[in-house]
């Protein structure tokens, strides 16, 4: 009796990608939270379903502003996502899902939102929808699964998507590949070595954001906006015609907000005028396209059962000079095909 209970109460739990669907659609955020889950999870019937969910869902996406918001720990990135999202949500009737990219988060380490003590309003607000970074793996699969999460978000009915990194490497730059808007948030007073921020990174930059203008900090907050503006000014232009901005606000005392979002509705309605926008967008599909492809390829050719035995092999003589690097390679690639 146990048993069949056991078995009903397991079917009754694996929902098929239509269910998912309907519950997404209806807002239902358990379900979102639950699909999310799915396709993070390495599980072969799970990602066959979260596969079949996200062509459902694709129709249903992309009507949304997807903000990528990066920045040195420290420097204020959740108090400003709590005060940006506090702010869309009651003054511009919006709906706000926050995801993070952290590839180096561990499960029960504290990650980049997984700590319950940040974002308390937001996290508690029916308008907003709030996802920890994935815990697992490497930042290509973190990176997917956060693009296949602003699908889900989307057909969910969140119009503003903000997508948390922690601003120190190579994550910005998968993110500039997901978002239409990259913000910067940094601090006044602090070199930008010591901020650990990379010329690279402020070059992707749409807007540079001085946080904690506040206090006995204002001043060098505005000194701060001038020396950003002068620096941005010796970056090539944009191919979408956008000026970066720069400007300052006080997460922690809500100032300014209205303001930064003022500049994100100016790049919005530029970009879409001159048709950027959307040219960005078609460039980011192609290039996770390609991304897939060839991570993909990378996946099947090393757990290939013949090439892992030959790649021993050759990778010893390669590095004897018995064999040039590029003959191994093709040695490698031949068996793979065969
Ligand atoms: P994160 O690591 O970038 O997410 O930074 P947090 O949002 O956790 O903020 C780090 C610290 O800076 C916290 O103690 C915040 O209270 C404080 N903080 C954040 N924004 C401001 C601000 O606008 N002004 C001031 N004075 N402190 C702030």
């Amino acid at each position: 009796m146990k048993n069949i209970n056991k078995i009903k109460l397991k079917q009754k739990k694996s929902l098929s990608a239509n269910d998912y669907f309907d519950g997404i659609k209806k807002g239902n955020r358990a379900i979102l939270s639950k699909a999310i889950t799915l396709t993070e999870s390495s599980n072969l019937k799970h990602q066959k379903i979260a596969e079949e969910l996200i062509e459902l869902c694709l129709p249903y996406s992309g009507n949304s502003v997807r903000i990528g918001v990066t920045g040195v720990p420290g420097v204020g990135k959740s108090t400003f996502i709590e005060a940006l999202g506090s702010y869309l949500i009651d003054q511009k009737s919006k709906k706000v899902a926050v995801l993070a990219i952290d590839p180096s988060s561990k499960k029960n380490q504290g990650s980049i939102l997984g700590d319950k003590t940040r974002m308390n309003k937001l996290s508690v607000n029916e308008n907003a929808f709030i996802r920890p970074s994935p815990s697992s793996g490497t930042l290509g699969g973190v990176a997917k699964a956060t693009r296949e999460t602003t699908v889900l978000c989307e057909a969910a009915g969140y119009d503003t998507i903000l997508i948390e990194t922690v601003g120190v490497g190579q994550s910005e730059i998968e993110v500039k590949s997901m978002v239409d808007f990259f913000l910067l948030l940094m601090l006044a007073g602090a070199g930008d070595e010591l901020q650990g921020i990379k010329r690279g990174i402020m070059e992707i930059a749409d807007a540079v954001i001085i946080n904690k203008a506040d206090h006995d900090n204002i001043n060098n907050a505005k000194m701060a906006v001038r020396e950003y503006k002068n620096a941005l000014h010796l970056f090539p232009a944009n191919s979408n015609e956008w000026i970066p901005k720069v400007e300052l606000c006080s997460a922690i005392e809500d100032k300014n907000i209205d303001n930064v979002w003022a500049i994100v509705e100016s790049f919005i309605n530029q970009t879409k005028l001159n048709n950027s926008f959307i040219e960005n967008r078609k460039g980011q599909a192609k290039f996770w396209l390609e991304h897939t492809i060839n991570s993909s390829l990378m996946n099947q050719f090393y757990n290939d059962d013949k090439v892992k035995e030959l790649l021993i092999k050759l990778e010893a003589n390669v590095s004897e000079g018995k064999i040039s690097p590029f003959k191994a390679a093709k040695e490698l690639l031949s068996t793979f095909k065969s």
